[in-house]
């Protein structure tokens, strides 16, 4: 039988990154379960890859500052490149509430240490992406060191570097039981055979509450199913464009490879593990698309080569960080409600930080405890794309 310090339920940037914090700092006897044969099959496979620090909330913000500059860095520390680009982020305001909205959110991001944002008139928007639709443009927000990682790499880099460091990770190796005894959490059942251990991450992603049953806690994060379209080869937007959101209606795209790659909520979807692509969502994006950028008009779009993947969303739209209470060893890292691959940095930091030390100064992490919810502390973020 296996045993090990802390076993992580879940092989994708979050466990991942959680693997290569506590290597990092010590604590070397590491075991990942992915019950997957390969690592990234869940949403960090599916991701945009959109890392930003133009948040509303304090603890998005600061979570942000500290996982941009990580992704810069990457390469350097964790000796993998996270293919972070640099090309922002630009908000697009058309009513006088966006407005008020960014100017207060820039306020409370630059009081925070954010030193890459500006706010936009019209005509700034509107010379960064001359292609948008301009007549209702009011004006906008832009951060310079927003922009994109390639999620996949950033997850490997964390876990082969936390595997030099003494982490093992075991593929194949689905988690059906955690066990309990006397002393709080001693072990972890897989079919592949048991693991012993006082400590377990659940960072099963928008699974992580059927993880979380295994404990008997029920944990408020539930899958949503979100769609991305990209285009064909198009070139009638910069390939250096920034990730581009049109607040109207919440549409926004950016370019990947030789053309977009474009993004949308659909208030229409509803909870569940729901992974197929509908093929009806090209035509209601692209009506949100062209009625902003018309040259979409001129873009090719394969349905087949769109696809669709899970948010992990919690009542607030925050994560859930830190230890379960009442039962010793079981800690939380779920719920990102479609932001865990930009704050995979911060939340690998966290987490073994709480793990080895019992705090983090980081952030201040009762804000994103699991008790917040009984207790009626919910934090709001509005900036949810
Ligand atoms: C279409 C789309 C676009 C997105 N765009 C962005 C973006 O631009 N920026 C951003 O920051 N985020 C974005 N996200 C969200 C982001 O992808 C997720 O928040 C992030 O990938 C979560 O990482 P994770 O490691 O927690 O989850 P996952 O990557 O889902 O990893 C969880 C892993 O747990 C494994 N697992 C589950 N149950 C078990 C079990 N019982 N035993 C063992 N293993 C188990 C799964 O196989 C999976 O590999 C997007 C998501 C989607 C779907």
């Amino acid at each position: 039988m296996q045993s090990a310090d802390v076993v992580i339920i879940g092989g994708g940037i979050v466990g991942s990154s959680v693997a290569y914090h506590l290597t990092e700092a010590g604590c070397r006897n590491v075991v990942v379960l992915e019950r997957e044969s390969q690592q990234g099959k869940g949403s960090t496979g599916k991701s945009m890859g959109g890392v930003r620090a133009q948040f509303a909330t304090p603890v998005n913000i600061r979570m942000s500052l500290f996982s941009i500059p990580f992704f810069r860095a990457f390469d350097e520390v964790v000796g993998h490149p996270s293919g972070y680009r640099g090309q922002g982020y630009l908000f697009v305001a058309t009513h006088e509430r966006h407005l008020r909205y960014l100017q207060a959110n820039y306020e409370r991001q630059v009081s925070l240490g954010l030193k890459t944002v500006a706010l936009l008139q019209s005509e700034e928007v509107v010379r960064m992406v001359p292609q948008l639709r301009s007549d209702d443009i009011l004006g906008g927000s832009f951060c310079s060191t927003d922009g994109f990682v390639d999620p996949h790499s950033v997850m490997r880099g964390f876990m082969l570097r936390a595997i030099d460091q003494g982490a093992r990770l075991m593929r194949s190796a689905e988690v059906t039981a955690i066990e309990r005894d006397a002393g709080g959490i001693c072990g972890v059942r897989t079919a592949s055979g048991r693991v012993a251990t006082r400590t377990v991450v659940n960072a099963a992603g928008a699974w992580g509450g059927l993880v979380a049953k295994f404990v008997d806690v029920d944990l408020p994060v539930e899958p949503l199913r979100r769609m991305l379209v990209p285009t064909e080869p198009f070139d009638k937007i910069a390939h250096t464009a920034p990730m581009v959101v049109d607040m109207t209606t919440g549409f926004h795209f950016r370019p990947e490879g030789m053309g977009l790659l474009m993004a949308w909520n659909d208030p229409e979807e509803t909870p569940g593990f729901k992974t197929n692509f509908d093929p009806v969502f090209v035509e209601k994006i692209l009506t949100r698309g062209v009625d902003r950028l018309p040259c979409l008009e001129e873009a090719e779009v394969n349905p087949k080569r769109a696809w669709a993947g899970l948010y992990e969303m919690t009542p607030d739209h925050h994560p859930i960080l830190g230890p379960a209470h009442g039962i010793a060893g079981m800690y939380f890292a779920n719920g990102f409600s479609g932001h865990g691959v930009m704050h995979s940095p911060a939340t690998g930091k966290i987490m073994a930080d709480l793990i080895l030390k019992g705090t983090s100064d980081l952030v201040d992490t009762r804000l994103l405890n699991f008790e917040r919810f009984a207790e009626g502390r919910l934090l709001e973020e509005t900036a949810v794309l």
